[in-house]
């Protein structure tokens, strides 16, 4: 099973933490798998619990220590730390991707990432780490969040159902994705407001003063990287201007900040297509039209200056 160990070591190399996990082997009755572990077909989680006694904690990036592990196990299937190299989104089947699909039609469509098909039918969506730890975004059932002292199992492990864990965007063909603002309000453990899918960035909050990732700035800034998104061929610089235009008009405002800005809209125009250079042209010609034109947060209406009627 050198294969195992090849992509234990490749992960390493990436500096991604790499641990062992048990794996599904047939059952004594040979008519289906069951777990590696001495509880066989009675574990209650089968094929996905550590082979080392401290399991996600003992991941590392050693090649000499993960030849051991998978010299002694060599069918042993992968664990990868999450929250260092890279999050990850967790959908659970067909449940998963209904809860998904509202939040994009909410939030607008998905950037495109690195995406892993799990051997069980479902799916994780690779991202960037945003220091967050493990929970479920709030509203989205059967969807789940991997982030700081979490893993995932990754390709070629097996899953109990016989399936292979594979890689339907790899680690090559995509960089890694900023967390969509609509999503990663729905893993704030303290979020500003508390609105639901159907305004995920949460409305415009006139008495929170203005400030970096207010949550009107994110809803602003989601809503022209969605319009950006939908860009049709012919239109994507034209539109990379003018959405950046409108949210560099923000930054300027000091409710957003501009680096979260120019990675965001990167990211968006290389997957659309733009290339680097066109994308930094314009960002930039984008960027200093937008500081010179400050917006900010609307005013709240001035009961004192309310016309009184006849
Ligand atoms: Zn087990």
């Amino acid at each position: 099973m050198t294969a195992l160990l090849d992509a234990a070591l490749g992960y390493a190399a990436r500096g991604i933490p790499v641990y062992p996990v048990h794996w599904p082997r047939p059952a004594p009755s040979r008519a289906s798998l069951a777990c590696s572990c001495s509880r066989g077909p009675a574990c209650d989680r089968p094929a996905k619990h550590p082979l080392v006694r401290h399991g996600v904690k003992q991941a590392t990036t050693d090649p000499d220590r993960i030849g051991r592990w998978w010299h002694r196990w060599p069918q042993a299937n992968l664990g990868l730390a999450t929250g260092i190299c890279f999050d990850a989104l967790d959908i659970d089947g067909h449940a998963g991707l209904a809860a998904l699909r509202q939040l994009q039609q909410a939030a607008g469509p998905w950037l495109p990432g690195p995406l892993v098909a799990t051997g069980g039918g479902g799916w994780h969506h690779w991202f960037a780490p945003t220091g967050l730890g493990n929970r479920p975004p709030r509203g989205l059932d059967h969807v789940d969040w991997r982030g700081k002292g979490g893993c995932v199992l990754v390709p070629p492990s097996r899953h109990l159902s016989g399936g292979t864990y594979r890689w339907l965007i790899g680690l090559d063909q995509a960089p890694l994705p900023e967390v969509p603002a609509a999503l990663r309000q729905l893993l704030d453990p303290n979020p500003p407001t508390t609105s639901g899918l159907a305004d995920p960035a949460g409305p415009a909050d006139p008495t929170r003063p203005p400030a970096p990732g207010h949550p009107y700035g994110r809803r602003v800034l989601a809503a022209e990287l969605a319009a950006l998104d939908r860009a049709t061929p012919g239109h994507r610089n034209h539109t990379l201007n003018r959405c950046a235009f409108k949210v560099y008009r923000y930054v300027a405002g000091g409710v957003l900040d501009e680096e979260d800005v120019t990675l965001a809209f990167t990211t968006v125009a290389r997957a659309i297509g733009l290339s680097a250079a066109e994308t930094a042209r314009t960002l930039a010609s984008a960027r200093t039209a937008g500081l010179a034109n400050l917006r900010t947060v609307p005013a709240p209406p001035d009961p004192s200056r309310q016309e009184i009627g006849p």
